[in-house]
């Protein structure tokens, strides 16, 4: 299994009972929940709350052995994988069947130098770095100048999508709700935080009337939507739009967030190219309907990584994918006959959060947005959530924060003076 993400645990939880060696293979230690990251990056959850060590997960499922390293080339003649270790060295992985998990990353649409200044939303190192840019930017509100202060104080997030929306929605409610008192010369509440896409309004793939409520709700909070602009430049002193009627903008903020799109990661070019197969635009990879390889019935690619019938890359096709893979693995070493078995995705719907009481849901035909649908999110999250000491320490603290708008995970920027300069570097 190349990846620990949905795809890759779920396909090796679901060997347990199979007579087979699993090896099980990331470039990270841990299973990262990236739904609740933007948790993470606004300082609501600790990095250990929506992480979880590999080697923890599996230590009981004896037939799994976790290592630590990058895929980092194919040999498709001789089954082989290379992978190299953290200090450099490299190793090689025999495989008899081979699943690919190992998702997307974060992408600028060409142009990877904005990636210096405004960090994206994949992993853990973006959200503290997240964490970092946006509490750093109140204290340097809180100490220069007057006439300086606006740019300090305004937050540019692109990309409208469920990350962009839930990250704007976080950094106003931080400046209203846990920063509000907290500082002596500037109101936290007067940040300004700016959403920018290029499309006509936010969460659109969740259609008018959601997308509509959550315009409004948004507009509510205080975040102003630019919607039908580009991006089209940025730099440590704000970004540059250009509208659909050719409208050149410059909106000056200090802290710019990129949630826009995203690509597949470096090696899955390697792994396409080893194995002849086609990449769509996104870098993902062709696959036939029971989520194999063209020509190479031993590799499943799954996840936000396989390209068919235009399934979204969400968590449910990736861990769906992964039992699927599994399943047809298990057969094939009992003995039973190969089958093209088809991989049938049961959509359990999406969601996106808005702010407190307010969260979007649609499942199938059901729509639910307010209150209620804020209720389902935050059941459908901690059910995901693994591990039982993770549910309990999330749940007290989105209690805490609606309570009392408490945000405890602020330590960082006072623990970690580098940090500090990587926010504020020219
Ligand atoms: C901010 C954010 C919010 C999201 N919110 C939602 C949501 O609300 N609902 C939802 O359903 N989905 C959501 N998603 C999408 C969901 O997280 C993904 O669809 C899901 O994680 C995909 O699982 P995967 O196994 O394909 O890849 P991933 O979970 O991305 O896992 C890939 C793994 O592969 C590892 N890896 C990468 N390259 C290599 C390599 N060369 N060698 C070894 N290991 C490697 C990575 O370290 C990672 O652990 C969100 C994603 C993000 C980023």
């Amino acid at each position: 299994m190349l990846g620990g993400g949905f795809g890759g645990v779920f396909a090796a939880r679901h060997l347990r009972h199979a007579a087979a060696d699993v090896v099980l293979l990331d470039r990270g230690p841990s299973h990262l929940f990236q739904p609740l990251l933007y948790q993470v990056a606004t300082g609501l959850l600790s990095e250990g709350q929506i992480s979880t060590p590999l080697r923890s997960m599996f230590r009981r499922q004896r037939n799994v052995e976790v290592l630590l390293g990058e895929a980092t080339d194919l040999d498709a003649e001789r089954k082989i994988v290379v992978a190299s270790r953290p200090h450099g060295s490299t190793f090689e992985i025999p495989y008899d069947y081979l699943v690919v998990a190992v998702g997307m990353r974060q992408s600028y649409f060409g142009h990877d130098e904005f990636s210096k200044v405004a960090p994206g939303m994949k992993t853990l190192g973006d959200a503290l770095a997240i964490r970092r840019r946006v509490f750093g930017a109140f204290e340097m509100a809180e100490s220069v100048p007057k006439e300086e202060r606006g740019p300090w104080l305004t937050f540019a997030v692109t990309g409208a999508g469920p990350t962009g929306v839930e990250l704007a929605g976080q950094i106003r409610e931080l400046a209203t709700r846990t920063l509000a008192r907290e500082f002596r010369t500037i109101d936290p509440n007067e940040a300004r935080v700016m959403l920018f896409d290029g499309v006509d309004s936010p969460l659109a793939p969740f259609g008018p009337r959601l997308s509509g409520k959550a315009a409004s709700r948004l507009t509510k909070l205080g975040v102003e939507l630019h919607m039908g602009v580009f991006v089209t430049d940025i730099d440590h002193d704000g970004l540059q739009t250009k509208g659909k009627d050719g409208t050149v903008e410059r909106h000056a903020a200090k802290t710019v967030l990129w949630t826009a799109g995203v690509q597949a990661v470096p090696f899955v070019e390697t792994l396409a190219t080893a194995l002849g197969v086609e990449q769509d635009r996104g870098g993902r990879v062709t696959v036939n309907p029971d989520l194999t390889v063209p020509g190479h019935p031993e590799v499943w690619v799954v996840g936000d990584i396989m390209a068919l019938d235009g399934m979204p890359g969400v968590a449910e096709v990736a861990l769906q994918g992964g039992v699927h893979a599994a399943a047809q693995i298990r057969r094939q070493i009992k003995g039973r006959p190969k089958g093209q078995e088809r991989f049938k995705y049961r959509d359990v719907g999406s969601a996106a959060y808005i702010c407190r009481f307010h969260a979007l849901v649609q499942i199938r035909h059901i729509q639910l947005s307010g209150f209620l649908g804020w209720l389902t999110w935050g059941v459908i999250h901690l059910g995901f959530l693994s591990g039982l000491r993770n549910r309990v320490g999330v749940g007290q603290s989105w209690f805490l924060a609606l309570l009392r708008g408490r945000r405890r995970e602020r330590g960082l920027l006072y623990g970690d003076p580098r940090g500090l300069q990587d926010s504020f570097a020219d």
